[in-house]
């Protein structure tokens, strides 16, 4: 085996058996270590081996740690690590091991180890030979043996994942099933004839049809104190079935196995390297499963159902994720909770409530950037105005009128697939004669006459061929065309008739409520500016685009009386806010709500009702304030300030802070003369100056 280096002997030097061996002692799985002494008592042999190359008893380290450990990567293994560390210390002189290149299966284990090992010149020994890893020729061996056992191992996989392969086409592949499914001892899948098992599963199914959701089916069973059947899959006790309260997680696991529905599959799963030699277990796209055989055995539900049952599982995921496309209705009363779309930037809003007398009142919110870069929100909307126009466009648009134009138009259809069907029945009788004449003509020839007949034969062959296409035309055309019937017809018109008041109903759950709009809605869009502008989409594909006016503060729904209104609108001639408050109440007035009025109410009322302040009828009547005549004179406000204090000016209480309004004096009023520091007095001249001679 070693020709090409050194003779073994020579190959252990002092400096070698002045240092420890280290015997590697490795099983790869539980299994192994239990009923693979065989391989055990060969590891332990080659502590001989070491004595023999002159290592002494003592010198031996056993590393064993590993045990029951699988040997795929190095990462879970201490001994394997420990090993490493005591080699790249340069404690080692040798390394011992079974098929020691299988030390560490992975190449990149492998290689590291031999690096090392050349490193610290440790010597490698397996039952084939002693190998230097500093020998070139050594190296490249040992290199070729790490190869060659990865090789093999994925050989091994390939040949026993071939055989796996075959049987699962054919759908024979024994898998482990599920609860609710046996195999019978011919090896053919069944129902659970446990009838307590088989009953618990249907009716896991039947609720999570009935409500929509895995949650909603955990809470029924729940509620009704159901358990729900569960097969140990491991241990002393597997196979055994053991009852336990049903957890989300094992609803979706039910729901997700195509099993149920009575199909075979393999290859749902598939494993991908992670970081640290690990492996993670990746769900695969339906296309993308290995084999999958429908009708395969008997399920609980049709296959059409799974389906129905995986979108609807999807939806829900969906509502989860980060765009709440199509939420499934929740809690709460926002009646657009998931079909809201921001008309700014096309985002999914989500709702926020506010109460507001003991009532939830949603609000529309695009907050998805706010959140995510710590900025202002996009749009919030009030929302409760949008969802009765929302619930009224729906209760308008689906009358028992349109409803009786839409069949109209279905009966017009209707009425074009009959003449379309009369006429595909005509070229199959057309057919029919074609192919008795050919029939006639081919046993009228006389047989002798060979030409002739297999000329009509094939002609009648083709006549036959061609009345067979064309029943199969007629046959596939039939089965397409959807005519309505009667009671189809007399359903929908019902439930036209029925609508407004199911919607209106208080006794409809609002989750209902939801649940139809969701069924007639797409989405809705919406945009505030000066008013709320919706844009709603119909699942029929129309559209339909509504402005609403921005809903009222909560003082403004609270309306004012009128005379309360008019009574302001003439006391703000006379009086500031204040006063009015005042004189109203002595009048026995109160505030729309029963309030007793106050200042802020009224500026709020007059506002809201546009009536001008009392401030702004002074100024129209020419009052002005001090700064103001200051101004308008070209002169200091000090100036009219000492004009007011001496008595000179006339004018009246113009608001509630204490300030006046003056009609502007005449010009040609006395300037004071005060005594000032120096620096304001040379303003004050030349102020006074620049006055006097643009005067
Ligand atoms: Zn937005």
């Amino acid at each position: 085996m070693n020709t090409l280096g050194p003779p073994t002997a020579m190959k252990v030097t002092a400096e070698h058996l002045r240092r420890n061996a280290y015997l590697y002692v490795r099983q790869s799985t539980l299994r192994q270590v239990l009923t693979n002494t065989e391989s055990t008592h060969r590891q332990y042999d080659l502590r001989g081996r070491a004595i023999a190359l002159g290592w002494t008893a003592e010198q031996v380290v056993i590393i064993d740690t590993d045990q029951g450990q699988s040997g795929a990567s190095a990462t879970d293994r201490d001994g394997f690590q420990r090993l490493v560390a005591e080699v790249s210390m340069g404690r080692a002189g040798i390394v011992l091991g079974l098929e020691v290149s299988r030390l560490a299966r992975n190449n990149a284990d492998w290689h590291r180890l031999l690096e090392i090992c050349a490193l610290s010149q440790t010597l490698i020994l397996d039952e084939d030979g002693l190998y230097d890893p500093c020998n070139f020729n050594d190296r490249l061996l040992l290199g070729l043996k790490g190869t060659m056992s990865e090789a093999e191992l994925h050989l091994l996989k390939g040949r026993l994942r071939g055989g796996v392969l075959s049987k699962a086409r054919r759908g024979e592949l024994i898998q482990p099933l599920p609860v609710g499914l046996v195999y019978t001892s011919a090896g053919k899948v069944v129902l659970d004839p446990d009838a307590g098992v088989q009953q618990t599963v249907a009716h896991l199914f039947a609720t999570f049809t009935a409500t929509g959701s895995a949650l909603a089916t955990v809470k029924a069973f729940k509620s009704q104190d159901l358990r729900f059947p569960r097969r140990i899959g491991s241990g002393e006790r597997k196979g055994e079935l053991v009852w336990g309260p049903l957890e989300h997680s094992g609803v979706l696991r039910v729901l997700h196995n195509p099993r149920y529905a009575g199909a075979f599959f393999y290859g749902r799963h598939t494993h991908r390297p992670a970081p640290g030699g690990k492996t993670t277990v990746v769900t695969l796209p339906r296309d993308q499963w290995t084999v999958l055989i429908t009708d395969a055995h008997p399920g609980y539900i049709t296959w059409e159902q799974y389906e129905a049952n995986q979108n609807r599982l999807a939806e829900l995921a969906v509502a989860h994720g980060p765009n709440r496309r199509h939420g499934p209705p929740r809690e709460g009363p926002a009646l657009l909770q998931g079909l809201a779309v921001c008309g700014v930037c096309g985002r999914r809003m989500t709702v926020r409530y506010h109460t507001r007398h003991g009532t939830h009142l949603p609000d529309y919110i695009c907050q998805n950037d706010g959140i995510r870069t710590a900025t202002a929100i996009c749009q919030a909307i009030p929302g409760a105005g949008i969802d009765s126009a929302v619930g009224q466009l729906l209760i308008d648009t689906l009358t028992p009128l349109a409803l009786e134009t839409a069949l109209a138009v279905a009966d017009e259809l209707a009425t074009r697939a009959d003449d379309a069907d009369r006429l595909r029945a005509t070229t199959v009788k057309r057919a029919q004669y074609h192919t008795e004449q050919a029939r006639r003509r081919y046993l009228a020839v006389d047989p002798t006459n060979r030409l002739v007949a297999d000329a009509l034969e094939a002609d009648w062959n083709n006549a036959l061929r061609e009345l067979a296409e064309a029943t199969d035309d007629y046959e596939r055309a039939k089965a397409t065309a959807t005519t309505l019937t009667d009671t189809q017809r007399q359903r929908i018109t019902a439930l036209a008739a029925d609508f407004p008041t199911l919607f209106n109903d208080p006794a409809t759950p609002l989750r209902e409520r939801k649940r139809i709009v969701r069924l007639l809605i797409e989405d809705v869009t919406i945009r505030r500016d000066k008013a709320i502008t919706i844009h709603i989409r119909l699942k029929g594909g129309q559209h339909h685009t509504m402005t609403l006016p921005m809903p009222l503060a909560s003082w403004q729904l609270r309306k004012t009386p009128d005379e309360v209104v008019a009574a302001i609108d003439e006391l703000t001639e006379e009086h500031t806010d204040s006063q009015i408050a005042a004189i109203l109440e002595q009048r026995g007035f109160t505030s729309g709500t029963g309030q007793p009025l106050h200042a802020r109410l009224i500026r709020q009322i007059r506002t809201a009702y546009q009536l001008r302040s009392h401030t702004e009828r002074l100024r129209e009547q020419g009052l002005l304030t001090l700064n103001e005549i200051a101004r308008r004179l070209g002169i200091s406000p000090n100036t009219v300030k000492t004009w007011r204090d001496a008595g000179l000016l006339t004018g009246r209480f113009a608001n509630d802070k204490g300030e006046y309004m003056y009609h502007l004096p005449p010009a040609d009023l006395p300037r004071p003369r005060i005594g000032r520091p120096p620096r304001d007095r040379t303003i004050q001249t030349t102020s006074a100056s620049t006055t006097r001679s643009a005067v």
